[in-house]
């Protein structure tokens, strides 16, 4: 009987698997023609001090406006990126679509944008980001680049090389996802990370479980590596409360806002500039 039911169950799986890998292999087919076509495009998500409100900047990230699927989210098509060899053509797409879209905004404003440990094997990203910068007329200095520990990254000794180029263009970086994947506080020192990014699954319920120790930890470890921090994924007045007590300086999150299209981000950062929400003008005794 066990057995029985055991075998149709091998056969239900296997079914399931074949199904994936077809839609795997389609949606692999549509993206290399979605990312000439411009279907790719950055949705941006503000990013505060916690202390004031304030608006800092915002966090673009990818949105697949697929011609019969209708949007898409990069957990389902990052991953396939990667593994397809694609991951480079598709993340600069998106970030010079969000250069351009940043030059619009406020000039306090920053941009942050998410690139794969993978894009960190082509030794000429440097370069490439550098040339995107320059013809799209956006400076380094208000460009961070936020690279997530959830992959390993293969070779340390040549991302070390190219992080620091990038830090020499005065690029930011920021270590994404802090917690949740493979990086060791040797590689947060050796790799020149100058933001950490605490995860949302820290954030999200931060009295569950050992989530506010962890949270915490985090929080005093970058204070002694004298490194900002910026909190993902607050959703109630009670954590933003709580992180700020704690001394976490940013954050984003529902809260605050969702990612939202190019337009709205626009206004948006237009809007919080005419409140006087922006850095505070400088007395004039003070100049
Ligand atoms: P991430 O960089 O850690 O981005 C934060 C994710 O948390 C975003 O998901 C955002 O929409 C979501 N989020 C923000 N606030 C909240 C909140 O309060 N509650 C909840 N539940 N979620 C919140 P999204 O846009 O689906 O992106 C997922 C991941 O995909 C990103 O995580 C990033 O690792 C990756 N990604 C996005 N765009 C790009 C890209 O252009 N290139 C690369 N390589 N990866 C990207
Ligand atoms: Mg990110
Ligand atoms: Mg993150
Ligand atoms: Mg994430």
């Amino acid at each position: 009987h066990a057995k029985r039911s055991g075998r149709s169950n091998y056969c239900v799986f296997a079914a399931e698997i074949e199904a994936e890998m077809r839609e795997r292999a389609e949606l692999e087919l549509d993206m290399h023609a979605g990312i000439h076509r411009g279907e790719f495009v950055p949705y941006f998500q503000p990013i505060v001090m916690l202390a004031s409100g304030e608006m800092i900047g915002f966090e673009a990230l990818a949105r697949w406006n697929h011609p019969t699927r209708g949007l898409i989210g990069p957990d389902l098509f990052i991953p396939i990126a990667e593994d397809a060899g694609m991951i480079q053509d598709l993340g600069f797409a998106v970030l010079r679509r969000a250069c351009i879209e940043a030059r619009r905004w406020p000039q306090h404003l920053t941009l942050s944008v998410n690139i794969s440990p993978l894009q960190l094997n082509d030794p000429w990203l440097p370069q490439r980001i550098l040339q995107v910068l320059c013809t799209t007329g956006f400076a380094p200095a208000r460009l961070i680049v936020e690279i997530t520990e959830t992959r390993l990254v293969e070779d340390i000794e040549a991302a070390r090389v190219i992080l620091l180029s990038l830090r020499n263009a005065g690029i930011q970086i920021a270590l994404d996802d802090f917690g949740t994947g493979y990086a060791s506080l040797k590689h947060l020192r050796e790799l020149q990370f100058n933001r950490i990014k605490i995860d949302r699954s820290f954030v999200q319920d931060m009295r569950a479980g050992d989530n506010g120790q962890i949270v915490r930890a985090i929080l005093s470890l970058s204070e002694g590596l004298g490194l900002p921090v910026t909190a993902e994924g607050i959703e109630t007045d009670e954590s933003a409360v709580l992180l700020a007590g704690l001394g976490c300086e940013f954050g984003q999150g529902f809260l605050y806002s969702h990612a939202v299209e190019a337009e709205a981000a626009l206004e948006m950062a237009r809007a919080a500039h005419h409140l006087g929400h922006d850095a505070p003008a400088m007395p004039p005794e003070a100049r």
